[in-house]
């Protein structure tokens, strides 16, 4: 480092000093006074490291102006809520990094109703008793899937660890080698059998596992028939799986409970929609199984929960487990279960509130005219700065179900006339509203089948913001 770096470092203004202008001009009051010092000296930090990386960036010193100008917008960008709304152009409808599934209206307003109220979350309102939480959604599940009791937790890795725990602690549990699945986020079936006590009896081999299989691994210390649904890959080719009626058998013969993770848990077949058939939540308890768990935000399309139905006898045993307690449902995302749920006493009606359900159901002739018309004012409002067009493409389902399905769908594309493809999708992604597409050859797609029309705007205007930039910073981008 150089003496003349040392002596530009000298005239950096101090923190009160910047305090002062900034209370003076006006344009932060909103900012609480702390949060405004924090800011501040965490500009004034970088503002040192990049004078001592290049000596350029001392120029802004003597222009106070201009410097005031950059720490104001890095006050503003620092405060914005770090949990914001985003654009989903992706395509991808239950999308896990931006936060799964869309709840319906009725969700929401009932998240408004008990989130500023107080509400009978564990008061039963006919005796005036202590009630369960788990009443409330009990009753609608064992109508919805014809299982003879249901329990409620934070996620279904929860449901799948407290299960696993209450019913075969210290004892082993036999699954086919071909289901030892791991999910994103470290999900993985070996790992939670551990944390759970319990010991895994592997079957089978990758592609095939028989009956004979899981009746030679049968022994005294046998605690639970396993079956874990393949949700984000397939096994295809010379491939063989026990039936759940064959386990469920097995499982009574020995009077060994017979458990099955389905994963995504769907309570409507989505055949109808070109998806081939998974078996639904109905189809695995209506099979026998004793214990079937799935996840509340994945094709349920409702908030993030773990749910658990089944046989009385063990969904009892696992409500008291103490380990229920720290993995227990709050009431918000109870209250959202609800709606939801609901929602299922008319099929037609989920299919057309759950936007889950929904956006699977958007035909792609919907899409081809949403995406002519975005690319016509996109054409309108930025000729300039990018060319538009429209192109055929596919969505996914997402949330790892149905990996190998895709939903025919549409798609506008942009290919910027003076800027990389990589920073467009970098400033979109941090603009006021963000925008994530996907970049396919050198263009930026915006699927319209998980964009709302009501998003149109903010879309637009994210474009705009993002596109149209003076010349000179966008050199200094591009360097
Ligand atoms: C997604 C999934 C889980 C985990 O569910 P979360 O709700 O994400 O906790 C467990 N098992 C299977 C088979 C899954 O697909």
């Amino acid at each position: 480092m150089d003496r003349q770096h040392h002596s530009i470092l000298r005239e950096i203004p101090s923190v009160n000093d910047c305090i002062d202008w900034l209370v003076a001009a006006g344009s932060l009051d909103d900012i609480p006074l702390q949060r405004l010092k924090f800011c501040v000296r965490r500009y004034l930090a970088t503002l040192r490291e990049s004078i001592l990386a290049d000596g350029e960036a001392g120029t802004l010193l003597a222009d106070r102006q201009r410097l005031l100008g950059e720490m104001t917008d890095f006050v503003r960008q620092y405060h914005r809520p770090r949990m914001r709304r985003v654009i989903n152009g992706t395509g991808v409808i239950v999308h896990t990094n931006l936060g799964r599934s869309l709840l319906p209206a009725a969700a929401m307003d009932m998240l408004e109703s008990v989130g500023r109220s107080y509400a009978n979350l564990e008061l039963d309102l006919e005796t005036g008793k202590r009630g369960s939480r788990y009443h409330h959604v009990e009753g609608l599940l064992c109508e919805l899937t014809g299982a003879e009791a249901a329990l409620v937790v934070n996620n279904n890795a929860a449901a799948v660890l407290l299960a696993l725990e209450t019913l075969a602690s210290a004892r082993e549990v036999i699954v086919s080698r071909g289901q030892l699945v791991e999910i994103g986020g470290s999900f993985r079936i070996p790992d939670i059998m551990r944390r759970s006590g319990a010991r895994l009896v592997e079957v089978g081999t990758t592609n095939r596992t028989h009956l004979r299989d899981y009746q030679q691994a049968l022994t005294g210390d046998t605690g639970l028939l396993l079956r874990v649904h393949c949700s984000n890959y397939r096994i295809i080719g010379f491939t063989s799986e026990v039936s759940n009626a064959a386990l469920v058998r097995l499982g009574k013969d020995h009077g060994i409970p017979v458990m099955e993770d389905l994963g995504s848990g769907c309570l409507i077949d989505l055949s109808r929609f070109g998806l081939t058939k998974e078996p639904t939540v109905q189809d695995a308890v209506a099979s026998g199984m004793d214990v079937v768990t799935f996840s509340g935000d994945k094709l349920l399309g409702g908030p993030q929960a773990g749910i658990l139905v089944g046989r009385k006898h063990y969904i009892d045993r696992i409500k008291s487990n103490p380990l229920n307690r720290a993995l227990r449902i709050d009431k918000l995302t109870l209250a959202a279960l609800e709606s939801v749920l609901r929602l299922y006493l008319d099929e037609s009606q989920a299919l057309r509130q759950i936007p889950t359900l929904a956006l699977i159901a958007l035909p792609a002739e919907v899409l081809a005219e949403r995406a002519r018309d975005l690319c016509e004012r996109c054409r309108a409002l930025l000729v300039d700065h990018a060319v538009f067009t429209v192109q055929p493409t596919w969505s996914q389902v997402g949330g790892g179900a149905m990996p190998e399905q895709n939903l025919a769908s549409w798609a506008v594309a942009v290919a910027p006339v003076a800027m990389k493809i990589s920073l467009l999708e970098n400033r979109l992604r941090q603009a006021a509203i963000p925008v994530i597409g996907r970049v396919e050859s050198d263009r930026l797609l915006f699927d319209l089948r998980t964009i709302a029309a009501d998003e149109i705007e903010a879309l637009l205007a994210s474009l705009q913001t993002t596109l149209v930039i003076d010349k000179e910073s966008a050199s200094e981008d591009r360097g």
